[in-house]
This record gives structure tokens, sequence and C-alpha cells, in this order.
């Protein structure tokens, strides 16, 4: 992922800090904090699809393994 590093605010156009979250003045998100979220979403999506795995993988063996 080789973006260019966002320098201004996509609302107000305020040159931003590098590596910033959000606008100094207008409290408007910046791409990278964008993709942040973007990318912990689905980390959490992966996680909660794991669990769901291993529940039902577990509740399936009990199952076939009742006599
Ligand atoms: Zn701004």
């Amino acid at each position: 992922m080789a973006t260019a590093e966002q320098t201004h605010c996509n609302r107000c156009g305020a040159p931003l800090v590098r590596d910033a979250a959000y606008c100094d003045r207008c409290g408007e998100r910046t791409n990278r904090a964008r993709r942040l979220v973007r990318l912990t979403a689905r980390v959490e999506i992966l996680f909660v699809l794991l669990i769901l795995a291993l529940v039902l993988g577990f509740a399936y063996v009990y199952a076939i393994q009742k006599p």
C-alpha cells in the first residue's frame, strides 16, 4: 500500500501534521485514519468469525461424541 502521504485536510484544506489521524482545525478524519479504521474493522470481523468457527467446531465435536 504505497499511497502518497496526505498533507492537507480534505474538508478545510488546513495543513496536516505528519501521521496525523485528525485535522487540527476542523477535526476531519484523514485518509490515514480512515484506512486504519477499515483495517481494524476487518480484523475484528475475522476475529469474530474465528471465535464462531471455534465454538461451532467444539459444539460439533461434542455432539458427535455423545452416545
Ligand atoms: Zn480540516
